[in-house]
């Protein structure tokens, strides 16, 4: 039961190209908000472009350098985020058969939610028309559909899911019955990972479907974190789309490829600290950072070059089960580290800084899974390619 890609039985083809990260790392920097403004808070964070960012240490000491693939300033717009973040990359993939994961990752109130979905208030009503607000899953499943329509060769099939992990409980967001029975993580043997089981999977054959998913689990979130007297701070939600698509080949045979995206908004990055002084019980105070503790495990000892074993520690917690399908070394991924430029917030944005930059010292190399069916014509075709060589030769 390894994450093994070589312990397949389905064939393996990377395609995909040398030199391009596939975790790439980018920092968004929200504006000073009126709170901040208001007492006189400052900003301790300064931009020299290229990536880079500069943040205040300590009293008289030089400020820490760190480095990115993009940074976005506090005047960025949701529609750059799109643009420049590299998730069009991740879209594109998908839809080729690659496992791909987008997560934003900060302490409560670093914009995570406002990146992903975008401000409060913007769902519930209808989301038409589009607004400038619009988080980057609205934006991406634009995207998606295009991409979609430019292929008419291809069938494309979509189902979403949504979920919620709190306390280490798999809540289904499309299903509000799952609040008083949580879901149960599984391995499949067949699918060769981890799975939810009875996680509700919907059918989305236009985008207004793939936004009823994203409306009803955005509302069916707050209706749950009222219920279970829960903050939404403390919980991980998963949205995922899996894309299969069916190419018709030679002889009538079909190839088909599945990938999947993704999108992550983590619970906030203070939660460890946090939950130790609220004096909760050691188990309470456990599964709730657990999650995200294990992620940060995971990260570490993908990014440690010099490490020894190829231990990574997914199963220790549920969020990573889920996206270890992606963190393993064949899916890509997009981090977005969310922070506030406010000396308020200095120690937990440094920390945030540090955890983005050991995430960006991963290297993988991510595969497409491929249906037998289609390595088998690949296989056929470069014996009839070799044999129809001789031939000339002869
Ligand atoms: P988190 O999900 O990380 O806890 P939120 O996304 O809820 O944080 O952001 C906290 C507040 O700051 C919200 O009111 C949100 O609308 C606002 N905010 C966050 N990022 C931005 C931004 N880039 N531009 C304007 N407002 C923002
Ligand atoms: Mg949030």
């Amino acid at each position: 039961e390894r994450l093994d890609e070589t312990s397949t039985n389905r064939r393996i083809l990377s395609t995909f190209k040398e030199g391009e990260d596939n975790i790439n790392v980018v920092v968004r920097v929200r504006p000073l908000n009126n709170r901040e403004a208001r007492s006189g808070d400052e900003t301790v964070i300064q931009f020299p472009g290229n990536g880079q960012i500069l943040c205040e240490s300590g009293s008289g000491q030089k400020p820490r350098q760190f480095s990115y693939n993009v940074v976005f300033e506090p005047a960025a717009t949701q529609e750059d985020v799109l643009q420049f973040s590299g998730v069009k990359r991740l879209i594109e993939m998908s839809l080729e058969g690659f496992r791909c994961t987008a997560f934003c990752y900060g302490q409560t109130g670093s914009g995570k939610t406002h990146t992903l979905t975008g401000p409060p208030g913007l769902f519930g009503k209808k989301m038409a028309p589009y607004s400038d607000q619009h988080g980057l899953v609205f934006r991406s499943f634009l995207y998606l559909f295009q991409l979609i329509k430019e292929r008419p060769e291809k069938h494309f099939v979509l189902k979403a899911s949504y979920l919620e992990i709190y306390n280490e409980k798999v809540i289904d967001l499309l299903n509000p019955g799952s609040l008083r029975k949580p879901l149960a993580v599984r391995w499949s043997k067949k699918a060769r990972g981890f799975f939810v089981e009875n996680l509700f999977t919907v059918d989305c054959e236009e985008l207004d479907d793939l936004l009823a998913v994203l409306e009803e689990g955005m509302r069916n979130r707050s209706m749950g974190s009222h219920h279970m007297n829960e903050n939404s701070s403390r919980s991980h939600t998963i949205l995922s789309v899996h894309i299969t698509s069916e190419q018709p080949a030679e002889n009538g045979v079909f190839i088909s490829r599945s990938g999947k995206i993704n999108f992550v908004d983590l619970a906030g990055s203070e939660m460890t600290k946090k939950t130790r002084s609220e004096g909760k019980t050691l188990e309470e105070a456990n599964n709730i950072n657990k999650s995200l503790m294990v992620l940060g495990y995971c990260i570490a000892s993908l990014s440690d070059r010099k490490r020894k074993t190829n231990h990574i520690p997914y199963r220790d917690s549920k969020l990573t089960k889920l996206l270890a399908d992606s963190l393993a070394g064949n899916g890509v991924t997009l981090m977005i580290a969310c922070i506030s430029p406010a000396r308020f917030n200095l120690a937990e944005t440094v920390n945030t800084l540090r955890y983005a930059a050991r995430a960006k010292k991963i290297r993988t190399k991510p595969i497409v899974l491929m249906d037998p069916r289609e390595a088998l014509i690949l296989s056929l075709k470069r014996e009839v390619a070799v044999l129809q060589s001789e031939n000339e030769h002869l």
